[in-house]
């Protein structure tokens, strides 16, 4: 078509009145293009240009399905024209894809007119408007569901949509085993009727907070589900816009839990479940401020179960921890609800007593304690007794601080320990002066080997029918120039207790068998010395080697040196003991049963260790020749010793008729002031000299 051409045509086709073009012309928002009956373009307005890109020139005559109809469309786009021109089939409305200038898709909605002119010519009209941010925002609000549907799917939360009011009107949740209710009963119900009184007040609390202030909310309850007891968070934010809120629940069980454990194990111990160190001190001081409040007395009695140390090892710690579980449950049937028993810590436990009418109170409970330790605890088919010593103290006579108070009990348990055990005692101040001087020994102690402070002195054997000495022996000795002479009597317990024994022990066996070799060179003789062996220095691994060492160190032979032990030592009844002993044995080193008579003075001991030597305790020497219970007992144990081919040492000799009794029974060596006090080395150097026949 020439441009005269579509001059002509144009003016031929023209029906639309000017008002409704310079219209059209004005709106560039909306693209109308006009056609003619062979789609030929009669009109293009400004509003065409900015959408499909071509300009009014271009486009004007050109036909319809050569400028915007994508290829796929052309046969359908002309058949549908000439449908409406010719049957009068209209075409609808509706969302198209056409095609821009520059090839890219143009999304529209587009609406047509049919026109018939004065020619009678038909005439297309064409409205369409721009869907591309339309379609864009809807692809856009599409991926946002998409997103959000996935991220709900992904995170374990629950997730509500409420109305301010707490209705609820949506909810997601990946994981149904956490909803309280079925979905069914709580879409459209106001969560007040679904949740337990107490969290729906949380929920309605927090919804109010979050619309007033525009915060997120968050806070934590606890619910019964099916499955047991669970705890979660929620977290509420506002929808101002929509006047809706959201709520994202979280389980925290786990969490919880875990800070459940970690705070049970900061105040329970967890052999015995029973309130530890920390928490039973922490009670004792708030029964202390109520007790002072109301004006009562309240008990503190500190207990130790005797000989656990031996139990636990001689039967192992497994049969121990199995006692100190039994234990603690005995201990807590006896007392009453208010009151408290938790485990200090190894074998000791404490029991807080409250609102005691008078001291009474205390003595029935402690009575009832030491009761219910009486039947035997069967663990592992084994039936072991087991005894408890209980120091008690009361509030406000024996102290007004809790420190003070467990010191206290803690002394009183020490004075039940001596009255022999399984037995309780009260607190008195005398046993205060008491507690302070073995602090102070022990405070002595730590560093008195390194100052010199011990020396071993030597009490001498005799040989009543040969009328010689045999030996001595060593016995400790300790002067601190603070406490001044110590006896090992007060002093040994202690050093045990601290384990300072070890090395002081070791000082006392190499120092008496460099002793024994001066002794033995100056004489020419085959003197012994005897030393007194701890317990607790069986526990040392090093013993055997260190004496070893020492004999060789010291050059004397092994049968000089005679170790003297105790039952105590024997009924540890560890393999380590028997170890020990059987390999002192076979060194050639001699062994001596101390203080016989005393403790359970057991035969089958005698029997089934080598020991070489007993020696009678002193107790019953003291006794004879007047007791005729200790002559008697005296006869026997000197007739059962040499049935056994023991010799036969009598411990502390201090009169003629004593010696004279004990030649005639058959005892063969003396020991006691009678003869000689112990006494420092080279005083008995000198001492011995005179007897050298
Ligand atoms: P023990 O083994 O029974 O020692 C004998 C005690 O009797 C000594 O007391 C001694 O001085 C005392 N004694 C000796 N003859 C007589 C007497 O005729 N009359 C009286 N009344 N007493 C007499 P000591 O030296 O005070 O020792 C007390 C305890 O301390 C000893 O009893 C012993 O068990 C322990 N001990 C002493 N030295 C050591 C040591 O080096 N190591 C160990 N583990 N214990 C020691
Ligand atoms: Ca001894
Ligand atoms: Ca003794």
């Amino acid at each position: 078509m020439t441009p005269t051409d579509v001059v002509k045509v144009l003016a031929e086709q023209l029906v639309l009145t000017d008002p409704l073009h310079h219209l059209f012309d004005a709106v560039d928002a909306i693209s109308v293009q006009g056609y003619d009956e062979n789609r030929n373009v009669i009109y293009w307005n400004k509003g065409s240009e900015r959408l499909y890109g071509y300009k009014k020139d271009e486009a004007l005559g050109k036909k319809l399905e050569e400028l915007i109809i994508p290829k796929s469309m052309r046969e359908f786009v002309i058949t549908a024209h000439s449908d409406w021109v010719n049957k009068g089939i209209e075409i609808p409305s509706a969302e198209l894809i056409l095609r821009h200038q520059n090839g890219n898709d143009v999304s529209v909605f587009s609406s047509h007119v049919l026109f018939t002119n004065k020619f009678n010519k038909k005439q297309m009209y064409c409205i369409d408007v721009d869907l591309t941010d339309v379609k864009q925002a809807q692809a856009q609000a599409i991926f946002k569901e998409h997103m959000l549907e996935a991220a709900f799917e992904a995170i374990p939360d629950l997730f509500f949509l409420m109305k301010e009011d707490g209705t609820i009107i949506d909810y997601h949740a990946s994981n149904k085993k956490n909803l309280y209710v079925k979905p069914e009963d709580f879409i459209g119900k106001p969560m007040v009727d679904i949740l337990p009184d107490e969290v729906a007040h949380q929920f309605k609390v927090n919804i109010a907070k979050v619309i007033l202030q525009k915060d997120v909310e968050s806070f934590e309850y606890e619910l019964t589900m099916p499955y047991g007891k669970a705890f979660f968070e929620a977290r509420i934010s506002h929808l101002p816009e929509h006047n809706h809120v959201v709520t994202i629940v979280r389980d925290i069980t786990e969490k919880h839990k875990t800070a459940e454990v970690i705070r049970h194990h900061a105040y329970f111990d967890t052999l015995t479940l029973l309130p530890n160190r920390f928490l039973a001190l922490d009670r004792l001081s708030q029964m202390l401020n109520e007790a002072e409040r109301n004006n009562e007395k309240t008990a503190i009695l500190f207990l130790d179960l005797d000989d656990f140390k031996k139990v636990n090892d001689s039967l192992g710690h497994e049969v121990g921890d199995k006692l100190l579980i039994e234990s603690a449950k005995r201990l807590n049937q006896i007392v009453r609800k208010g009151d408290t028993v938790g485990r200090l810590g190894g074998d000791e436990f404490i029991v807080l007593l409250r609102g005691l009418t008078d001291d009474h109170n205390a003595v029935t409970i402690a009575e009832n304690l030491l009761k219910t330790f009486r039947d035997p605890f069967k663990i592992d088919g084994r039936e072991l007794l087991l005894t408890l010593s209980i120091g008690i103290a009361i509030y406000p006579d024996n102290g007004l601080c809790a420190s003070d108070l467990l010191r206290n009990a803690d002394t009183a348990m020490y004075q039940a320990k001596g009255l022999g055990r399984n037995t309780y005692s009260f607190f008195t101040k005398e046993m205060n002066t008491t507690m302070l001087r073995r602090l102070e020994v022990e405070e002595q102690m730590h560093g008195a080997l390194e100052r010199n402070e011990f020396e071993v002195y030597y009490q001498p054997q005799f040989d009543v029918k040969k009328a010689n000495i045999i030996g001595a022996e060593a016995l400790l000795r300790w002067h601190n120039p603070a406490l001044g002479n110590i006896g090992p009597d007060e002093f040994i317990p202690i050093a045990e207790h601290t384990g300072l024994i070890v090395p002081i022990g070791q000082f006392v066996v190499k120092q008496a068998l460099t002793f024994l070799n001066e002794w033995q060179r100056l004489h020419h003789r085959s003197y012994r010395v005897a030393v007194n062996l701890s317990p607790r220095q069986f526990r040392d691994e090093k013993l055997l080697r260190f004496i070893e060492k020492s004999l060789d160190d010291a050059n004397v032979t092994a049968d000089s040196l005679e170790l003297e032990i105790t039952e105590g030592v024997l009924m540890i009844g560890q393999s380590y003991i028997d170890d020990a002993l059987n390999e002192l044995n076979k060194l050639g080193i001699k062994l001596s049963m101390d203080d016989f008579g005393t403790g359970y003075s057991s035969l089958s001991y005698l029997r089934r260790y080598a020991f070489d030597v007993l020696k009678i305790d002193r107790g019953f020497i003291q006794g004879i020749p007047k007791n005729e219970a200790d002559c008697e007992l005296v006869n026997a144990i000197i007739a059962m010793a040499q049935s056994l081919g023991l010799k036969i040492v009598a411990e502390g000799v201090e009169t003629k008729e004593q010696v004279e009794l004990l030649s005639t029974l058959g005892c063969d060596y003396l020991q006691g002031y009678f003869f000689s006090k112990p006494v420092p080395p080279t005083q008995l150097i000198d001492f011995s000299a005179g007897y050298i026949n």
